[in-house]
């Protein structure tokens, strides 16, 4: 955490501000390993601040021992009004992409004359890199959603709906110790598999569907993001067809990820096998995304993107063909950038497309 405090204080150094406001839950938890719903940061150069209320206070003291806690009666956009004028803030910043208007009107008119100045994505590009710490607790992440795929490929049977797939999906993650489901769990079977983020529904799966899932867990605030289609019975010569070009433009994909590369040569690695293949128009979604505090962040793997992948970035590679009325397929694995390549941390098996 002191790493981190210390990052932002060079920013705010480079800045024309002079301390910082931090109130999404993201990016608080990540300055100050407080999981609390309700706090704000508050960090100049001298001091940083938690402000939270009685029903935080004493959790905020054991998670977040690098910050003062600051406890807050009545209003907290009045205390961190108080607070700047005691430590002499001229200009405070604050997450413009993260409260709301009405937020910001009323802290600024509580600061007076200080000057609330929104900043954006300061935090998020502080995140974009992980740490071993980071990485473990996404690998974790990752090895429970590997764990209850394993185990729902005994689940799945002709008759069961999307909903109970989900739901023990969801079960089985749970029970292994993910604190929640990483986003709403994606069943998708049959024709309903052309629809990229087909919530589980009540259909029923049946022989011959496609069964598309897309799930993943959260640990210690991390997420995890994996897609698996299996077919029920024995596959269609299309299936298959569809499968493997999949699987081709997933490995495209996986081969050009390493660091010095940009985001959107990701992407083109894989558009160009399902293009090679006639089906560039039904992949209408981005190649990934990264992976951290939030399921989708930065940087995006979509075809204009001009980011440079560093080591230690964590996303997700998932390109798909979806044919409307037919059915569609996607393989989604996790991977941490390296310096020459990346480490896939998804373990799960995709040489082949399973039969159930
Ligand atoms: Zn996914
Ligand atoms: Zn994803």
């Amino acid at each position: 955490m002191q790493k981190r405090i210390a990052e932002i204080r060079e920013k705010i150094k480079e800045s024309n501000w002079d301390a910082l406001l931090v109130m999404r839950p993201e990016n608080r938890y990540f300055l100050s390993g407080f999981t609390g719903t309700s706090a704000a940061l508050f960090i100049d150069l001298k001091r940083a601040l938690l402000l939270t209320d009685f029903r935080y206070q004493e959790q905020a003291q054991q998670e977040s021992p690098d910050y003062e806690i600051v406890l807050v009666n009545g209003s907290m956009f009045g205390k961190i009004a108080e607070i700047a004028r005691q430590n002499q803030t001229v200009t405070l910043a604050c997450e413009g992409d993260f409260l709301t208007y009405q937020q910001f009107l009323n802290l600024k008119n509580k600061l007076g004359e200080i000057v609330l100045s929104p900043q954006y994505g300061l935090i998020e590009s502080q995140r974009l890199v992980k740490d071993e710490v980071e990485i473990q607790n996404l690998r974790k992440a990752v090895d429970l959603a590997d764990n209850a795929y394993k185990d729902i490929l005994n689940f799945i049977k002709v008759g069961k709906s999307e909903k109970e797939i989900s739901l023990e999906l969801e079960f089985l993650m749970r029970r292994a110790g993910a604190e929640k489901p990483a986003f709403t769990i994606i069943v998708a079977s049959g024709q309903r598999s052309s629809l990229p983020h087909g919530v589980a529904s009540e259909k029923k799966i049946q022989v011959g569907d496609l069964v598309t899932m897309d799930f993943g867990a959260v640990y210690k605030g991390y997420h995890s993001d994996i897609t698996r289609t299996v077919v029920m019975g024995t596959p269609s010569e299309k299936q298959l067809e569809i499968y493997h070009i999949v699987l081709e433009a997933q490995k495209a994909a996986l081969a050009a990820v390493r660091a010095g590369i940009r985001a959107g040569e990701v992407d083109r690695a894989a558009r160009d096998v399902i293009e090679s293949y006639g089906y560039g128009k039904y992949f209408g979604h981005s190649t990934g995304h990264g992976l951290g505090l939030d399921i989708h962040e930065n940087p995006r793997l979509a075809i204009n993107n001009e980011t440079i992948l560093k080591r230690g970035m964590v996303v997700t590679v998932e390109p798909g063909i979806y044919l409307p009325g037919w059915g569609g397929i996607r393989i989604e694995d996790s991977v941490v950038v390296e310096e020459d390549g990346c480490s896939i941390l998804t373990n799960s098996p995709k040489e082949k497309l399973l039969e159930l």
